[in-house]
């Protein structure tokens, strides 16, 4: 049996659990790894049984509570190399810093620390779970909000955000006298594999067929995960739907497919111009109206399930993108299946069995 859990979707955090018989894989990890932990035991899945970690690009929303989870559970995380060295660079940013800005860093990281003491709390030496999440910590700094000028419209944060909250990584003990062990690096992990887009490979039983989308990232992925016979994707984060997207998402029997906005909520909305442009450009999200378009034309008609995907929750309303989507299948007379589902921002979905 395949199944897939969407335990979150959106810009505030995603994630997707795809198991076969005797593999689990959790694709991305953007919640922290609390919530993660919490998400996936609601949904009656065991964290400890996770196989791997699949990563499809470095955007805070993909990867808030990667580090964290994976050194807890000890499971190897699978990137493409550029994806795995922009999450590296963005998690240790001192490694692009002059000696003289770290230096100046590590001046008000001792006054920050003396100023807060509730921040370094003494437990938290060597021990990672007792650290602050890197990233859930830099996301609550840089204040979330989607489209803040701060952090991405889906999430990924911008230059200048990060520096800030290195620091709270890389404290070292000086006040309390007595020896630590260092706390972990923040882009440690037990394992890191490579893939490479269009380079099928294996994880246990499942077949991945990782497909280059079209999004303002350092090597962003979709993925295709094939088991038993069954055939699951996941398609978010693309500004469009070019070829290649189209020929891997054939003969799918789950098809889990972006419809980020609502072309006039998105145009009348909150977001500054900029961000409004980055959205709708080619490397940004798809919008009701080309998910539509998609799912009304070269779509072969093969899902049993159709999930619809990172919502935003200021430019859409889950109705609204239903709507655009049935409406899309309607047409397609010899469609049995094509059940559409809505997948959410704040709660898991039943599992999808097959
Ligand atoms: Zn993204
Ligand atoms: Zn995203």
């Amino acid at each position: 049996m395949m199944k897939m859990t969407v335990l979150a979707s959106g810009s505030k955090g995603n994630s997707t659990l795809v198991s076969s018989g005797r593999t689990r894989i959790l694709v991305d990890a953007g919640l922290s790894c609390r919530e993660l932990l919490n998400r996936m035991r609601a949904a009656g899945e065991d964290p400890e049984a996770l196989t791997a970690v699949l990563i499809s690009h470095e955007h805070l929303d993909h990867i808030n509570g990667l580090s964290v989870l994976a050194r807890k559970l000890r499971i190897p995380v699978y990137f493409t190399e550029p994806t795995h060295r922009a999450w590296a660079r963005m998690m240790n940013p001192r490694t692009t810093m002059s000696y003289a800005k770290w230096m100046e860093m590590r001046r008000l990281e001792m006054e920050a620390k003396a100023q807060t003491p509730s921040l370094y709390p003494d437990s938290a030496g060597g021990d990672p779970d007792a650290l602050p999440d890197l990233a859930e910590a830099l996301q609550e700094d840089s204040s979330t909000s989607e489209g803040s000028a701060a952090v991405g419209s889906d999430g990924s944060p911008m230059e200048g955000s990060l520096d800030d909250l290195s620091s709270v990584s890389r404290e070292t003990p000086v006040a309390s006298g007595r020896p630590r062990k260092a706390p972990a690096e923040p882009a440690s992990l037990p394992a890191v594999e490579y893939f490479q887009a269009g380079s099928p490979f294996c994880i246990g039983d499942i077949a991945i067929n990782p497909y280059t989308i079209p999004h303002d990232a350092a090597d962003p992925v979709g993925f295709v995960f094939e088991a038993e016979g069954m055939r699951v994707a996941i398609a978010t984060d693309l500004g469009y739907m070019p070829q290649n997207v189209r020929l891997a998402l054939r003969r799918c029997d789950v098809l889990m497919i972006e419809s980020n906005h609502d072309l006039e909520m998105l145009r009348d909305g909150p977001y500054p111009w900029s961000v409004k442009q980055r959205v709708l450009s080619r490397v940004g999200h798809l919008s009701n109206n080309a998910t539509a378009e998609f799912l009304s034309g070269e779509y072969d008609g093969t899902a049993t399930y159709i999930v619809l995907a990172h919502l935003s929750e200021r430019n859409n309303l889950p109705e609204l993108a239903r709507l655009s989507a049935e409406s899309a299948l309607q047409g397609r007379a010899s469609l049995l299946g094509n059940r559409v589902l809505l997948a959410r921002q704040d709660a898991a979905l039943e599992p999808i069995c097959l």
